[in-house]
């Protein structure tokens, strides 16, 4: 039982995941979204995420960034509400009641971010989804990765993982030493790439089979960490939403690039996509 479990994530597998929205639903049935993150000059990554959140189905939509964002997030998401986190970066993560909180996009390596963010982990319980620096303020402290509450979804790009786990030969290696750590922590890791690997807390992993290079290009890792932290707040296991996120994120990349071709793909292109994709799985 120790030989290793490789799968891949189409349109099929996409399809059977997907769970259509319950047409008596109200908002308090889809889940609320706290996303954390945005500093000085970077409030636009967790207004990216904000946004891909609102488009992935969650009821309420809540970002908790430094009080400089506010006017910024509340005109570019009206949708979504704000929570001071601080002045001038994260200080403080306290979750709204029943949120599912998204963390990391623009929110900087402040020793105070550093703190609030290591002072959440401790008393965390739900599921939640580490991104970009909160990464690498895990990573600059590890013995974070320990106190991750079970099935935690990190979504590392190759750098942000190299400072996690350490540098692998190659492409192959890097898969197996991803499973090593998500067996270790009993977390899922989302290895971004050209082919995201989607590693679970099993051993099991699932190769993305969308996406493309127009989406090389800054912000879109943030719309992922948005559609994740949605599915988990509708209910979807953070084994589902990993694959269904990752799938769902990379259409919308290849439905942004059939309009607008890979050069002028920008990251605020996919959440106008997100509708399409979603459509293409029922
Ligand atoms: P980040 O570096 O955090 O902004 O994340 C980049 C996102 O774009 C990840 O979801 C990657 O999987 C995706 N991406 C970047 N380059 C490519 C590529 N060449 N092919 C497919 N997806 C890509
Ligand atoms: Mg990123």
């Amino acid at each position: 039982a120790t030989h290793t479990q490789y799968y891949t994530t189409g349109a099929a597998t996409a399809a059977a995941l997907y769970k259509p929205r319950n047409p008596f639903g109200h908002k308090g049935s889809f889940g609320k979204v706290q996303l954390v993150g945005g500093s000085y000059g970077k409030m636009g990554a967790i207004a990216l995420s904000t946004r891909a959140a609102l488009r992935s189905g969650a009821g309420l939509v809540f970002t908790a960034a430094p009080e400089t964002g506010n006017t910024i997030l509340q005109v570019l998401n009206p949708e979504a509400m704000f929570i001071a986190a601080g002045k001038e970066v994260v200080e403080k993560i306290k979750a709204e009641d029943k949120a599912v909180l998204g963390i990391g996009p623009g929110m900087g390596q402040a020793p105070e971010t550093g703190a609030a963010l290591l002072r959440y982990i401790r008393s965390a319980n739900g599921s939640l989804v580490l991104d970009a620096d909160a990464l690498n303020l895990v990573a600059a402290e590890k013995d974070m990765l320990h106190l991750l509450p079970a099935h935690t979804i990190i979504t590392p790009h190759p750098r942000e993982f190299e400072r996690l786990f350490g540098k692998a030969p190659d492409s192959m290696l890097q898969v197996e030493l991803a499973r090593a750590n998500a067996m270790k922590y009993n977390i899922c890791i989302v290895l971004k790439g050209h082919h995201t690997a989607v590693v679970l807390p099993t051993g099991a992993c699932w190769y993305n089979t969308t996406g493309n290079a127009g989406m090389a290009t800054g912000g879109s890792g943030d719309v992922l960490t948005g559609i994740l932290t949605a599915l988990l707040a509708q209910g979807y296991t953070p084994a589902d939403a990993a694959r269904l996120g990752v799938y769902l994120h990379g259409l919308a990349g290849d439905l942004a690039a059939a309009a607008s071709g890979q050069e002028a793909l920008i990251a605020g292109d996919l959440p106008d996509w997100l509708g399409a994709a979603f459509r293409s799985l029922s």
